[in-house]
């Protein structure tokens, strides 16, 4: 397979919703299908970074110097088992917030350094930390793509709506290109009536933005990064990587029209 290659961020500003779940296992299951990908890990916490095998801050360089430009993003990626490419969080990173801001262009670094690789990879995937920081700008400004995961909690709408709204404002002002991919329902529990409800709210509110997937809430998605591993490697026929794997399938039908 080769032809496009597509820059999504997996961004909500709620923190705990699913967002480095989805980006690892979403990473290893395009992986499995085929697809040259590269994970980024943009968030301090380095979540991503330890549930795919790295142990976090133990390298010289990571995101944060590719952003302030001491590295380029070519030379701090690295192969995984689980198939994908990876460039890890470094220690850094939470001093980028203020670093950043003296910088020219300095919602742009991370899509000028993305430009160089672009064409090796058909999918660029971004955690983001769960926050509307200068780095998940960077982000926004670099993607072509949103995917945001979410609870189906009391407040989620809202939430949401006001997610979109920056999602907006940036397509605007910095990135015409920036669009919704869509909004996945994360952590569900059928037997909950309040996740039933607000999962029943946002289809009818956001219709077909919101995939047809819903990711079950499911043991096994989160003891896998407790052992460095993607769950398709953990544990290959849990009902949470099934479900990743068919929202995998998902999003490559809407992305290249399968
Ligand atoms: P943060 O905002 O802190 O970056 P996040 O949005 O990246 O959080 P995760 O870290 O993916 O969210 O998930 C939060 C917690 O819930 C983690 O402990 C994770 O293992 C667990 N978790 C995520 N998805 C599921 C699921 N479908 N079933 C059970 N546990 C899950
Ligand atoms: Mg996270």
């Amino acid at each position: 397979y080769t032809a496009m290659s597509r820059v999504l961020a997996l961004t909500n500003q709620k923190g705990g919703v699913g967002k480095t779940t989805t980006v690892i296992n979403v990473a290893a299951s395009l992986a499995r299908a085929g697809r040259k990908v590269l994970l980024i890990d943009l968030d301090s916490q380095a979540n991503a970074t330890a549930g795919i095998g790295f142990v976090p801050y133990s390298a010289d360089s990571g995101i944060y110097e590719v952003l302030i430009g001491r590295v380029s993003l070519e030379s701090v990626i690295r192969s995984t088992e689980s198939g994908m490419d990876a460039v890890i969080a470094s220690r850094n990173l939470v001093g980028a917030q203020v670093e950043l801001l003296n910088f020219d262009q300095r919602e742009y670094r991370l899509k000028n350094a993305i430009r160089a690789v672009r064409d090796t990879y058909n999918y660029i995937l971004m955690d983001c930390p769960p926050s509307l920081n200068i780095v998940t700008l960077n982000a926004l400004v670099a993607a072509d793509g949103v995917i945001v995961p979410t609870q189906c909690e009391y407040f989620a709408l809202q939430g949401l709506v006001e997610l979109l709204d920056t999602i907006e404002t940036v397509r605007q002002s910095l990135n015409p290109q920036l669009k919704l991919d869509g909004i996945l329902r994360t952590m569900h529990d059928r037997r909950n009536k309040l996740n039933r409800e607000v999962s029943a709210q946002l289809s009818s509110h956001f219709q077909d933005l919101v995939y047809r997937t819903i990711i079950p809430r499911n043991i096994r998605l989160a003891e896998a990064p407790s052992h460095g591993k993607t769950a398709l490697d953990y544990d290959n026929k849990c009902l949470g990587t099934m479900a990743y794997i068919a929202f995998t399938g998902e999003l490559l039908s809407k992305e290249e029209r399968l």
